[in-house]
């Protein structure tokens, strides 16, 4: 593959890694046999994984960690849910462009996060955002977000067959059992 392609895969690839914990990472090493990487900096470690790992067996370790997070962040939002008050959803949102609000003094956090879905009925240019860091730093679809897909599902703002984000088969059929009509 041509260098830009390479190296900007790589940055992908160490963006993803740097969302983990060392103790997550060290299990990996351990469980496909990498040695040589306890009690190396993150920076290092994550350096070590991309050289000395299959990249398939890598793909498959972030991927199910990354549906871990979204299934946490299902977990929660689920939970905050109950309050009427905490997600709010701008009027003139469709399953094109929502806009909506986390007003995260209801469950104690101490902030309101603003959060954007745009073109989410179109898989090619989907993007959604909160202000929060795990979504900002992260690039993680964080609790606040899944909180507004939830609402935004429940008002019938959108329907599942249009939501182009974030997703897993665990995802939608918890997603299926709260909403039938989803
Ligand atoms: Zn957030």
């Amino acid at each position: 593959m041509p260098a830009a392609e390479e190296s900007s895969n790589k940055t992908a690839l160490e963006r993803r890694l740097s969302n983990l914990t060392v103790q997550t990472m060290e299990n990996f090493c351990t469980v496909k046999g990498i040695g040589g990487v306890s009690g190396l900096l993150k920076k290092d470690l994550i350096e070590a994984i991309i050289h000395l790992s299959n990249p398939e067996d890598l793909e498959d370790f972030l991927s199910s960690q990354e549906a871990d997070y979204l299934m946490e962040s299902f977990r929660k939002a689920a939970k905050w849910g109950k309050s009427d008050l905490l997600v709010r959803i701008a009027d003139k949102s469709s399953a094109r462009e929502l806009r909506a609000e986390f007003n995260g003094l209801d469950v104690g956090l101490r902030r309101v996060y603003y959060i954007d879905f745009v073109n989410i009925n179109d898989p090619r240019k989907a993007r959604t955002g909160c202000e929060c860091d795990d979504s900002q730093e992260r690039g993680l679809f964080c609790p606040h977000q899944m909180a507004v897909l939830l609402r935004a599902l429940a008002e019938g703002k959108i329907s599942l067959k249009d939501w182009k984000g974030p997703m897993t088969a665990e995802l939608k059929s918890s997603i299926l059992a709260m909403f039938p009509e989803a």
